[in-house]
């Protein structure tokens, strides 16, 4: 068998489309572009890496991308007060925190004091806890928005599957077993304490990886047919690694995402859709 990829380019491009044609006609009536705020302590060169990827989300759709760049040295009670600026200032729709932060900020803290309608990455307690509940959070975060879509897209059937998620992060890999729950697929969620991990990993008729371990799933790890997502992204020797040795898993899976070119694209574009509809709510409130 070999599984049929699903790459991201070809949703990503029609929603992309969609978006600009709303951006452009917003900025037309309001003279103002929708607008992500992006604000980055130091230099991380993963942060920097990721507010090079919003640039061109933004670029691609027609938003306007406002970096914040402090200095690393920062204290909490600075980065804070920015945050506050950002949150007090009616023309920035979305604000995202790039991470990761200097170690001397707490970044809980600084998530807490986000404005939860201008939340476009979903981070905010008050979003996490509404998609817990079932209770419309304002944005759901846009990488495993971006998988289910993908997987939507596929034609992939939910209901009553095995679902294995690998990984328990609050961005990736709580909020993809939380949205495959309320898809009704039976959900098991592992990391790195799991024992008998390959075993549980084989119950799955769709496994989703995020990780950060290049490769680390090989084909005997994969159900015959099962629909694999592998959101991993480690940068090896310039090439670009996903948590799933593709070669192996492609011959047993019946789909997957292939890194590069999977999950990736369509996660820029779901970050777009969010300050899309930050920018709705926000033009709303004020009466336009
Ligand atoms: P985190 O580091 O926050 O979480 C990693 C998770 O993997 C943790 O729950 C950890 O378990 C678990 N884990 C680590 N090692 C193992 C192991 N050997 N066996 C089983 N579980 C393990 O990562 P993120 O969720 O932020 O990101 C995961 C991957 O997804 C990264 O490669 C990241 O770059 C990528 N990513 C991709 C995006 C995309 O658009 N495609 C967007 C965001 C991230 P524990 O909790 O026990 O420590």
């Amino acid at each position: 068998m070999s599984a049929r990829l699903l790459k991201g380019r070809d949703i990503a491009g029609s929603l992309q489309n969609e978006l600009s044609a709303k951006f452009s006609e917003a900025a037309a009536r309001n003279g103002a572009r929708p607008t992500l705020a992006a604000l980055q302590v130091g230099a991380d060169p993963a942060a920097a890496g990721y507010l090079r990827a919003i640039r061109r989300a933004c670029q691609a759709v027609g938003a306007e991308l406002r970096p914040v760049e402090l200095d690393v040295g920062s204290s909490q009670v600075e980065v804070q007060a920015s945050l506050a600026d950002l949150n007090n200032d009616s023309a920035v729709h979305g604000i995202m925190i790039l991470e990761p932060l200097p170690d001397h900020i707490d970044d809980s803290r600084l998530v807490e004091r986000l404005e939860p309608a201008k939340d476009v990455d979903g981070v905010h307690p008050l979003n996490g806890g509404r998609l817990a509940a079932q209770r419309q959070p304002h944005f759901v975060p846009a990488t495993p928005a971006g998988a289910i879509a993908l997987l939507e897209d596929a034609g992939v059937n939910f209901k009553g599957k095995s679902a294995v998620v690998i990984g328990r992060s609050d961005i990736v890999g709580k909020p993809m077993a939380l949205l495959l729950l309320h898809r009704h697929c039976t959900v098991t969620i592992a990391h790195s304490r799991t024992e008998k991990l390959p075993a549980v990993a084989r119950q799955a008729d769709i496994l989703c990886v995020a990780v950060g371990q290049p490769e680390m799933v090989t084909g005997d790890w994969i159900k015959p047919g099962a629909v694999v997502v592998d959101f991993g992204t480690t940068y090896i020797g310039g090439s670009l690694k996903g948590d799933c040795d593709q070669e192996s898993v492609q011959e047993v899976a019946g789909m997957m995402t292939p890194v590069p070119g999977g999950t990736g694209p369509v996660t820029n574009v779901m970050l777009m859709r969010n300050l899309w509809k930050a920018y709705c709510r926000l033009d709303a409130a004020d009466g336009n």
